[in-house]
């Protein structure tokens, strides 16, 4: 991809909207440019839906969400964070032995458009070697921070041996101004088959106390998925 797709990212005004306190996560106008999957592949399940989660494993958020994700027999896709992994590895363990699909977010949650190619390849390696210890799993799947992918980037991650993969649905629940009921209207008001929903099970990179948030929605999230017929899988 051409240099001018990020510089064209940078246009969108999203570097200053990842300066505030809260990290916003933005869906990329270019994802599709840059041939990132956001949605779930049409065959073999049509009514499939992917309930995916960033940014942890949090020592509040994940025990609370992999519980009620075991009550419904609902699995999902984790995508983790390497210093997180570091700082809470049994709870990563506990999320693959639960049947769960662990990926890789990063190793320290940053912009990628602020690092050089040497970074990214770095952080990269180094989430990979954290996962992979505490979990026994080598991962093949990865989502950028913030949504953020540069060509550099692709590259990077391409070259490690993985598929890069965003969203096509959020709960928007690292807002401050998030609450339960918000999150389950954004996350499943359109909600159709093939979708991937985006959620957070930790507020490390977020507003303070939110996954307790996307703790309460959760279920009501599940229940859109039921009601619809929607077969929750973990991505391919
Ligand atoms: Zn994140």
């Amino acid at each position: 991809m051409p240099l001018p797709l990020a510089l064209g990212l940078i246009g969108t005004g999203a570097v200053v909207a990842h300066t505030g306190p809260a990290l916003m996560p933005l869906m990329p106008p270019l994802a599709k440019a840059f041939g990132v999957p956001r949605t779930l592949p049409g065959e073999p399940a049509p009514q499939a839906v992917a309930i995916t989660f960033d940014d942890g494993p949090h020592p509040e958020g994940t025990p609370a969400v992999l519980k009620i994700l075991a009550d419904r027999g609902i699995p999902a896709t984790f995508f983790l964070v390497g210093e997180r992994v570091r700082a809470n590895p049994t709870l990563a363990a506990e999320i693959t032995a639960a049947g769960h699909r662990v990926a890789l977010h990063c190793d320290q949650h940053r912009n990628a458009l602020r690092l050089t190619g040497h970074q990214i390849r770095d952080d990269i390696a180094r989430a990979q070697e954290t996962i992979h210890a505490a979990t026994g799993v080598e991962c093949d799947l990865q989502r950028a921070p913030l949504g953020i992918y540069t060509p550099a980037f692709l590259r990077a991650v391409k070259q490690a041996g993985l598929k890069p993969w965003l969203w096509s649905q959020w709960g928007r629940d690292w807002r401050t101004r998030a609450t339960p009921e918000s999150i389950i209207k954004d996350a499943s008001e359109s909600l159709v088959a093939g979708d991937v929903v985006l959620l957070h099970d930790g507020d490390d990179y977020s507003s303070k106390g939110s996954h307790l948030n996307t703790v309460k929605a959760l279920p009501g999230i599940l229940d859109a998925v039921q009601t619809r017929n929607l077969d929750p899988v973990v991505l391919p």
